[in-house]
């Protein structure tokens, strides 16, 4: 039976997703009902796991949020992303590409240790952090790449340069946006556990390092698959490349499909990447 406690954690868990899910709505950052329904269930896991791994889901909500939304005025990231699949409402399929992971490992959590896993530096949770971290990096490198004035060069073979929003393109802006998306994620975990402790314990700095190290690697892994596997396909109207099924000019035309495989869609790489990349969290902790 649940006790006292453990009832008024599941209510919080509820109480506290209203107003972030009537703020998602109003901005239209998520599509109803689905999209939302999706982060409500992965938001209301979260939190009763442990509330810190909720304010994480809420700092890469967020963060994403906007940065899209102060870069979208850019005319090279507008440029790109023509390239790419989606807009900025996420769907079902993205939140669970995105924190998926997340959530089955928090599950996980919830069955094998119940409510309030209080062992925050435990690989599990560091698990769901990196994967946080990992999103983080891919959603930042893309973000503030794509506003870079040079061409991205060919991850496969650097003396190639390739259109902006390609997928499988590395600049050196991407890369740090990488490096500080999954850094603010790491910093934030680190800084939450102090507060919840009430005292800034130095072991649990490395966590700093392996965090923003896993968030880094998956965007690396997304890249890599990116450049690799990912489904491509040609407009036989424009004749550019694109991750796009369709590209809408005067009429909806279907796009025909050129390259990799044909299921492995932008949202099967990130949560590929993000899966390999936060498991290795178990050959380091
Ligand atoms: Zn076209």
């Amino acid at each position: 039976m649940l006790d006292f406690a453990d009832r008024w954690l599941l209510l919080f868990g509820v109480i506290v997703n209203l107003p972030v899910g009537y703020f998602a709505f109003r901005k239209k950052s998520l599509t109803f009902p689905g999209g939302f329904l999706a982060a409500a269930i992965i938001g209301f896991t979260l939190f009763i796991v442990h509330p810190i791994q909720w304010l994480i889901l809420l700092i890469f909500f967020s963060s994403s949020s906007v940065l899209s939304k102060y870069n979208s005025g850019n005319t090279f990231k507008q440029e790109a992303m023509k390239f790419a699949e989606k807009g900025g409402t996420r769907d079902v399929i993205q939140i669970f590409a995105n924190g998926g992971v997340a959530f089955i490992v928090a599950v996980s959590v919830l069955y094998g240790s119940g409510l309030l896993y209080q062992q925050l530096d435990a690989p599990l949770m560091v698990l769901i952090v990196s994967s946080f971290a990992a999103a983080n990096a891919d959603t930042w490198a893309t973000e503030i790449g794509t506003t870079s004035r040079i061409n991205p060069v060919w991850i496969l073979d650097p003396r190639k340069r390739v259109p902006r929003g390609t997928s499988g393109g590395v600049s050196i802006k991407g890369t740090i946006g990488s490096l500080i998306g999954s850094l603010v994620i790491a910093v934030f975990y680190v800084v939450f556990i102090a507060i919840n402790n009430q005292s800034l314990d130095a072991r649990f700095f490395p966590l700093i390092i392996i965090i923003t190290f896993l968030g880094v690697l998956g965007s690396f892994i997304d890249t890599l698959l990116g450049a690799t596997v990912q489904a491509k396909f040609q407009c036989p109207s424009c004749v550019k490349t694109t991750e796009k099924r369709f590209h809408v000019h005067n009429e909806k035309v279907d796009t025909n499909h050129t390259g990799g495989l044909k299921f492995f869609s932008n949202d099967v790489v990130n949560f590929v990447s993000i899966a390999s990349a936060s498991l290795t969290v178990f050959l380091i902790l």
